[in-house]
């Protein structure tokens, strides 16, 4: 059986429906991912204008041949838009009024009759659009390189493929053609779209797809009320590495911190839970790890560090924290922490190991009168 070019023509049209309903039900499973919307949206005029081009090859005539280019570049705009809001998670419309600009360039000579001349600029904004997408992608190519690389590749086929079918028809040099466009390009083009389609659609939701599993690892390791690592990051991080003599583990518990919820209720508890992680964020260097191990009890882990210079790190958050006049619904208060450092050794000792000598000294910390900073013995091992 062979298939001429309006079968294929109206089997891209139906896939391109499939696909966008497909992007319209993942989007409903997924409200916050808008560019799915956006980029259903962008296929739902391309489908127009499948269908609106495909009754124009039967019946060329001027109203289909100007609804025709304006659903494609119209298409091409949005699908530029949605491109961009994939990217950078802004909103796709500046991109998309911008690519429908080309309209006003594209469809004068369509409605003045010339309609070859419509097609030649149709074509060739129809490339750009599709040049700028896959810039919009090669961009953003950091995130998953191989998959949005794989994505710019087959974009930027297609607008090749579309400038091709513009060069034709300049080359033909007709402003009037009188009906569409029919050469060796244009059936190259309708092939090249059918094999990219399929890439684009099938790369594209595995780029997704790939967001949001790191996005739900990346709730999964971080506390929601502070922002910070969580008990499980850090073991995640830490757990399993011997910790040596130049690494350093602190605790940190805020004192007295239920008589605070009991008196100012659980709320202003939670704003000093953020103020003191405020304190500790702000006093890290990049190498650096601090988290929130659960109720109000915090850890870092430093490391190439000295016993001093830990002491030194601690007690300035400690003093830092002190100091801080907080401002909740319920009054202004101000709250302390103690904390308990211990180093591993020359040979490597566990993260466990280390994690229960500094909360030891924290436990020395608290019954010395809180408000402090103690070291492990075990750091004179090291
Ligand atoms: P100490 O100085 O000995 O550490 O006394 P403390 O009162 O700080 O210690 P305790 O363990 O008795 O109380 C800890 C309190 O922390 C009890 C719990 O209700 C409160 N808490 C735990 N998680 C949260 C939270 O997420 N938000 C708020 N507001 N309170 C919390
Ligand atoms: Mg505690
Ligand atoms: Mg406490």
């Amino acid at each position: 059986m062979s298939l001429d070019y309006t079968s294929l023509l109206l089997a891209v049209g139906f896939s391109a429906a499939c696909l966008s309903l497909t992007l319209f039900g993942m989007w409903l499973t997924a409200r916050t991912e808008r560019f799915l919307l956006t980029w259903a949206i962008s296929l739902v005029f391309v489908v127009g204008d499948i269908f609106v081009y495909d009754a124009y090859i039967d019946m060329p005539g001027r109203l289909l041949g100007i609804a025709a280019l304006a659903f494609l570049l119209i298409g091409f705009s949005v699908m530029l838009g949605a491109a961009y809001q994939f990217r950078t998670g802004g909103s796709p419309l500046r991109h998309t009024m911008f690519g429908c600009c080309s309209l006003a360039v594209a469809l004068p000579p369509m409605a003045l009759g010339y309609d070859g001349l419509g097609f030649m600029f149709e074509n060739l904004f129809a490339a750009l659009l599709l040049f700028a997408t896959a810039f919009e992608y090669w961009r953003g190519r950091d995130e998953a390189p191989a998959l949005t690389i794989g994505i710019t590749a087959l974009y930027s086929a297609t607008a090749a493929s579309f400038a091709l079918c513009a060069m034709v028809l300049a080359w033909d040099g007709k402003l009037v053609l009188g009906h569409a466009p029919s050469n060796w390009a244009e059936e190259l083009s309708l092939v090249v779209v059918i094999a990219s389609m399929t890439g684009i659609g099938a790369l594209s939701l595995a780029l997704n797809q790939g967001r949001l599993a790191r996005h739900h690892r990346r709730n999964a390791l971080t506390d929601p009320l502070t922002g910070l690592l969580n008990r499980r990051a850090l073991f995640d991080m830490h757990g399993n590495v011997p910790v040596g003599a130049f690494t350093a583990v602190v605790v940190f518990d805020l004192d007295n911190f239920k008589a605070i919820n009991d008196e100012f209720g659980h709320a202003a508890g939670d704003e000093v839970l953020k103020v003191f992680a405020s304190e500790l964020a702000g006093n890290l260097r990049q190498t650096d790890v601090a988290a929130r191990m659960g109720g109000e009890e915090f850890a870092l882990v430093l490391k190439r560090t000295l016993p001093e210079t830990v002491e030194a790190a601690a007690e300035r958050i400690r003093t830092a924290f002190a100091t801080r006049l907080i401002e909740t619904e319920t009054g202004s208060l101000t709250c302390t922490v103690s904390a308990g450092f211990a180093f591993g050794s020359k040979e490597g000792l566990s993260f466990d190991k280390v994690l229960s000598a500094a909360d030891k000294a924290l436990y020395d910390a608290k019954r010395g009168g809180r408000n402090r900073v103690t070291a492990s013995p075990l750091r004179r091992a090291s």
